[in-house]
């Protein structure tokens, strides 16, 4: 069957902060210029905002460039942060709070909302969508589309109706040719095109390596008597610090009488023992969040990688035919653990130099180079520069020295020391041996305030259809049962927050099962796998998690 084809000037894939927000922008400088512009936006989820998991505390930065009026226009922006608190836990009884004279100045939130980004994004779409955009939910971008000199030219959505062994069943629909002369990838952290596309052009040569952590978050239904709206709490410690892994716990009074809560784990922790999804369980057992959640009732589940690496690691974001935006390169901002006003500035940066390249009467396989620099001249780069050895300080030294360092860096010398900290060890390359990793007991979930995978996965609404190809892919079958075993005690089992994957024994032999069905699209395992054998491909689009108001 042939390939339907559509044309645009520009495709942008994702439609999350940077993606909408790149969208908003282009289609507001066609509407004052009076230029005709065709821009389509491609989203996997099976609506806006069904993939989006955040915080989030928001930071309004760019939404008041993007549109200043948005208050009288109901973005859903209802909870401004009243009240900061930074704890260190010292164990699973007792904590300290940091006095406010210590906290770093990237932690205050005064003039922040705690917000669900998932809404926000279903917010932007309208608007978006009210300026002529076409947003097509349900639509997975599968590949890039290629031409013959190797310049993008779009991409390809992803084929519906394959089995799992990649036979066409009844109604099968081949994936659309979406043809731009400019494509804007904005997938977020790992995004699986974005990987590609830095692989082909080259695109992090001379770069630090990208860095991540693992963000599990769950929100949660509480006594009012309980409840603080706009209250902020950030945590350092245990239980990471127990396995020396590094990270921080969020707990954010929303609106509605909800808490959410979650943890972000770093994904360069050495010890393969450790599980992030059990470490945020027992989390949760802590009195400093227990005496909140009790009572309670947790609604929804959810997992994100992020990608957290700075300056440094920020590949170059332009080439012939496309830029790559928000996370998908990497423009969160580690030390406030914010990436959504930066995403949405790269957004709103790239609409600018794209408009103008479109007005001037670019075609297909212009690189719009100009992009690199306009974007290292706006804020969003310039915050992300002054703040670029917090990430690496955390790693060197932990997360307590690590932060008293920062504290001297950002808070005293305004990020203007003359040296840049270097972060070279891949996360994938971070892990030991097992038998010399101490083992942890993790507590069997009560049920009550801790839980297991399934029954997390289960509030994450994730759904996959089950015949269709695997898109968890192996380049080599039997590393997971050979040396991923063998060295790691095949980490994944750990790492996967939705129990994606299990070694089983069976009469005396084991085998890796692949669960497929379960994935909630977070991308630990296309970052963590110590082999790299594992390469996350997007699935039927619509597949994967449904959150309401992650
Ligand atoms: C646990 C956690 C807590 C966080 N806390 C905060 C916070 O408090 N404040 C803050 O500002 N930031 C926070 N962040 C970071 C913030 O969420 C990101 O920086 C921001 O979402 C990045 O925006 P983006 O548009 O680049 O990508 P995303 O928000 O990830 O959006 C990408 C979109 O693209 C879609 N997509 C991906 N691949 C494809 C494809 N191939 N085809 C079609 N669609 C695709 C996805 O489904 C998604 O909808 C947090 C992140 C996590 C995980």
């Amino acid at each position: 069957m042939e390939r339907d084809s559509m044309e645009f000037d520009v495709v942008i894939v994702g439609a999350g902060p940077a993606g909408l927000s790149a969208a908003i922008r282009l289609l507001q400088l066609a509407q004052d210029k009076q230029h005709e512009l065709s821009v389509c936006v491609v989203e996997k989820g099976s609506e806006v905002g069904a993939h989006i998991l955040s915080g989030a505390v928001f930071e309004p930065t760019a939404l008041n460039e993007l549109v200043p009026d948005w208050k009288d226009q109901g973005a859903p922006l209802n909870t401004p942060v009243v009240e900061d608190e930074i704890l260190v836990l010292r164990n699973q009884n007792s904590s300290i709070k940091v006095p406010g004279l210590f906290v770093p100045k990237t932690m205050h939130n005064q003039g922040n909302y705690i917000i669900s980004l998932g809404n926000l994004c279903r917010w932007l779409a309208e608007k978006a969508e009210e300026l002529g955009a076409e947003v097509f939910p349900g639509f997975a971008a599968a590949e890039v589309l290629y031409n013959d000199q190797g310049q993008v030219e779009g991409i390809i959505t992803g084929d519906m109706g394959l089995d799992s062994q990649g036979n066409e069943k009844d109604g099968f629909t081949p994936g659309m040719e979406l043809k731009a002369k400019f494509t804007l990838f904005a997938e977020g952290a790992r995004g699986h095109l974005g990987k590609d596309l830095i692989s082909h052009f080259n695109l992090d040569a001379d770069k630090e390596p990208q860095h991540f952590g693992l963000g599990i978050k769950e929100i949660w239904d509480v006594d009012p008597s309980r409840h603080q709206p706009g209250k902020v709490v950030h945590t350092a410690g245990w239980p990471l610090d127990e396995s020396g892994s590094h990270g921080g716990s969020f707990l954010y009074h929303i609106e509605n009488n909800q808490i959410v809560v979650g943890l972000i784990t770093d994904l360069a922790y050495s010890n393969p023992h450790v599980s992030p999804f059990e470490e945020f369980q027992r989390l949760k057992t802590h009195p400093k969040f227990a005496n909140i959640l009790s009572g309670g009732k947790r609604v929804s589940y959810g997992a994100r990688a992020i990608a957290k690496g700075g300056p440094q690691s920020l590949p170059k974001m332009h080439f012939p035919g496309g830029l790559l935006i928000g996370c998908d390169a990497g423009t969160l901002n580690g030390a406030k653990i914010k990436g959504s006003h930066t995403a949405m500035k790269s957004g709103m940066v790239a609409a600018d130099v794209l408009f103008n390249q479109l007005s001037k009467g670019a075609d297909y396989g212009v690189d719009a180079a100009e992009f690199q620099s306009e974007f290292e001249s706006s804020w969003a780069y310039q915050e992300l520069y002054t703040q670029r050895n917090f990430g690496p300080a955390n790693h060197k030294w932990g997360n307590i020295l690590g932060a008293a360092y920062s504290f001297l860096d950002i808070n005293v010398f305004n990020g203007k020391l003359p040296w840049t900290l270097s972060d070279s060890t891949p996360d994938h390359a971070k892990l030991k041996p097992a038998n010399s990793s101490p083992k942890i007991n993790y507590p069997k979930p009560d049920g009550i305030l801790s839980f297991d995978r399934l029954s997390s996965v289960f509030l994450s609404n994730t759904n996959h259809e089950e015949d269709q190809p695997c898109h968890l892919k192996l380049t080599d079958e039997s590393i997971p049962i050979g040396i991923n075993l063998k060295e790691f005690d095949e980490p994944a089992q750990r790492y996967c927050p939705a129990g994606v994957y299990e070694i089983l024994e069976e009469e005396g032999s084991k085998r890796l099962q692949i669960n497929a069905q379960n994935c909630v699209h977070c991308k630990t395992c296309d970052i963590k796998d110590p082999s790299q054998n594992i390469t996350w491909v997007t699935p039927e689009g619509t597949g994967g998690p449904n959150y309401p108001n992650m």
